[in-house]
């Protein structure tokens, strides 16, 4: 069989034979180029099935071999990047001043993967090697995302370029500049994969793989390292409130280890309900949820478990499901998400009185015993018992000791903030003379400075003019001056004049001392600590890395003369799920961008949306992305696993 170029060409040779091509020669040999041009630009339509199977496999054979070059022609650029990077480091290690990161958190990773190598040895000391996608512990401990999902391992988070260390920082020594860390002992933080501490000792089979074993892995010695630059960046622990049978009792929901032990317990529950012998009192007892807290954690987790029985466990335990399943949600305050708009708070209310929820407001739980939690009603003396089996703990934060140690190596009258360590505008700790020690995210809060202390000094600086009395323009100079040292002045940048106006109630067109003062103590009224919030955490890492990337001069107590700016924050809005594919987001407060739209509280399913791709964009990898992806269509798809591992 002739291909078919040597037709083509055949065809031509016998045309071309006669030289000299008349109008009807060229027409005639007119369809046969446009046919063969068509075949080699594979455009033909009136192709054969196999020509077209052909020309798909050859278009896929060059594909797949360009695909696949370029996939391992990177992979390979990767790993030569890697070891390079990899042996760079090893080798310059001692050379440049060393910043020592503690925690692989929220607030750490930003800054870890924004610090410049090239100036600062970084090493990063946790004894957690993963960051964990904190938000999303609500789906996890229901089962609606997998635990490998929400975390991502900090080595490939950050590269080669920052050595990790997995062990736990438990004293710090301002003076010599140095830390000491162990990898266990007695205050060891929930490591979060523990699968050893989640499995019940007792009941296994010997020889099962799952028995509990004493292996000597996990066998690393004390040490000590020098720092040039801490940053101390580890998060917060549960706060009890000092109430009787927390520790014992309830679950807290902070690391992935609480979101398992939680998925299991709400699985043992309902086995323990499904024994024939179960009375029907014990049988309600068993299938009684409670959650204290009414704050987002609470309300997600609240929301995540009502998704859970309607969805899945009503099909496998529907009687059950019908006559004895109850969440009740207690909180102290008169609302629940009391930290957002009013709206979203009735709507929330109003919306899990829908999902079946019970909310108890304005009641305090006095003990949680291993079968009932004790409550009290405010302005009552009256104690009320509501057994249950399940109680989730979400009620706020409190200081770790390291964080606590570390105040009072410095001294208590500095560090006078019992919830972190004080920081000024820059997020150096207050009371490290030479600014060697930074502290981020939930552990730290930044000291605004009062504009009332200083009153006598920014007033005689703005009265340029020294009449005792400053103008309006004055004041507008004072204010833009000085904003950037006292941010509570922003609350008059918008309108300066209605300020100046409001402030000189004599109606002179000047102010006095005293009226400034009483107009300055209105600003330092708005002074609010900032939330202990992922957002705040991350913003402050990414800020503290690009500081120190600035810095000319290592004196780290001259920041104001190198003209780098303090820390300020930026509000995006903040987001609950809140269950049934809905979710609420309230954007008041946010800037710069979102204020000038003036958003108004969202709530509904298009919240719910938005929700879910602002969690997908802000998982850190491409995996993790995917990941999160997969698993919420499985969840739609399939439901929720409710097995018991
Ligand atoms: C269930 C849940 C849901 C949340 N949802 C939201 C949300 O929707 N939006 C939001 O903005 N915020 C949310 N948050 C709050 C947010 O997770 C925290 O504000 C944030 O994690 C604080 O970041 P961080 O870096 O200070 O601490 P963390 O992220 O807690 O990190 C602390 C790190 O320090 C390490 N560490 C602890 N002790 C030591 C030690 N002695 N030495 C060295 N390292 C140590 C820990 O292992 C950890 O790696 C949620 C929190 C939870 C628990």
């Amino acid at each position: 069989m002739l291909s078919r170029s040597t037709q083509f060409l055949q065809q031509l040779t016998t045309i071309n034979s006669r030289r000299n091509l008349s109008f009807k020669q060229f027409n005639q040999i007119k369809p046969i180029i446009n046919r063969n041009l068509a075949w080699f630009s594979g455009q033909s339509r009136k192709d054969t099935f196999g020509g077209k199977l052909k020309r798909r496999l050859k278009n896929f054979f060059v594909i797949t071999v360009v695909g696949l070059g370029t996939y391992y022609g990177y992979r390979s650029y990767r790993r030569y990047r890697w070891f390079n990077d990899m042996s760079d480091s090893d080798k310059t290690s001692g050379t440049k001043p060393r910043v020592v990161v503690l925690g692989t958190g929220w607030s750490a990773v930003p800054l870890l993967k924004h610090i410049d190598t090239q100036k600062y040895e970084v090493v990063c000391v946790s004894p957690r090697n993963y960051f964990l996608m904190t938000p999303l512990l609500p789906s996890v401990s229901v089962g609606t995302v997998e635990t490998r999902t929400v975390i991502e391992s900090i080595r490939s988070l950050i590269g080669p370029r920052v050595k990790f260390i997995e062990s736990h920082c438990i004293n710090v020594d301002p003076k010599a500049k140095i830390i000491t860390c162990i990898s266990d002992g007695e205050q060891t933080v929930a490591r979060g994969d523990n699968v050893k501490a989640v499995i019940a000792p007792s009941g296994r089979t010997d020889g099962a793989s799952s028995r509990i074993i004493k292996d000597s892995a996990r066998v690393r010695p004390e040490f000590q390292m020098k720092y040039d630059i801490l940053v101390v960046a580890i998060g917060s622990e549960n706060n009890t409130f000092n109430t009787p049978g927390v520790e014992e009792h309830a679950h807290f929901l902070k690391e992935l280890l609480d979101a398992r032990r939680i998925r299991s317990a709400i699985s043992d529950a309902f086995e323990s309900a499904m024994t024939p012998t179960q009375t029907v009192e014990e049988r309600k007892r068993l299938l009684h949820f409670v959650i204290v807290g009414g704050g987002p954690t609470g309300v997600e987790f609240a929301a995540e478990l009502a998704d859970l029985v309607r969805e899945d466990l009503q099909t496998y335990f529907p009687r059950l499901v019908a006559n004895d399943v109850k969440i009740t949600l207690i909180e102290a305050l008169d609302h629940i998400l009391s930290m957002m708009d009013k709206q979203i708070s009735d709507y929330t209310e109003r919306h899990f009185h829908r999902e079946n929820i019970d909310v108890l407001m304005n009641t305090f739980v006095k003990e949680v015993k291993q079968r009932e939690v004790i409550i009290q009603l405010k302005d009552s003396n009256e104690l009320k018992s509501l057994p249950c089996s399940v109680v989730v703990w979400a009620t706020g934060i409190k200081a770790r000791s390291l964080t606590n140690k570390l105040r009072e190596i410095i001294g208590l009258n500095i560090q006078s903030n019992r919830m972190g360590l004080l920081t000024d505008q820059y997020l150096r700790v207050k009371g490290i003379d030479d600014g060697s020690i930074f502290a981020l995210g939930d552990c730290a809060t930044i000291q605004t400075p009062k504009l009332v202390d200083r009153i006598q000094s920014l007033f005689e600086e703005a009265d340029t003019e020294h009449r005792s009395a400053l103008d309006l323009q004055q004041f507008r100079t004072l204010v833009e001056k000085k904003i950037t040292e006292f941010p509570q002045l922003e609350i008059f940048s918008k309108s300066v004049e209605k300020a100046f106006t409001e402030a000189d109630k004599e109606k002179s067109g000047y102010l006095t001392l005293a009226a400034l003062r009483s107009t300055l103590e209105k600003a330092d009224h708005k002074i609010r600590a900032l939330p202990a919030t992922a957002q705040v955490a991350s913003q402050e890492g990414r800020y503290v890395a690009d500081l120190l990337n600035q810095l000319t001069d290592t004196q780290l107590n001259h920041f104001e003369q190198q003209n780098l700016k303090p820390f300020r924050y930026k509000h995006m809005g903040s987001l609950a799920y809140v269950g049934g594919d809905e979710a609420v987001v309230d954007f008041t407060g946010s800037k710069p961008l979102l204020d000038i739209f003036k958003l108004k509280p969202m709530s509904g399913r298009s919240a719910a949306y938005l929700w879910k791709s602002f969690y997908l964009t802000e998982m850190f990898t491409g995996r993790t992305k995917t990941l999160l992806a997969f698993d919420w269509v499985r969840t739609h798809v399939f439901g929720r696993d409710i097995s018991r591992y």
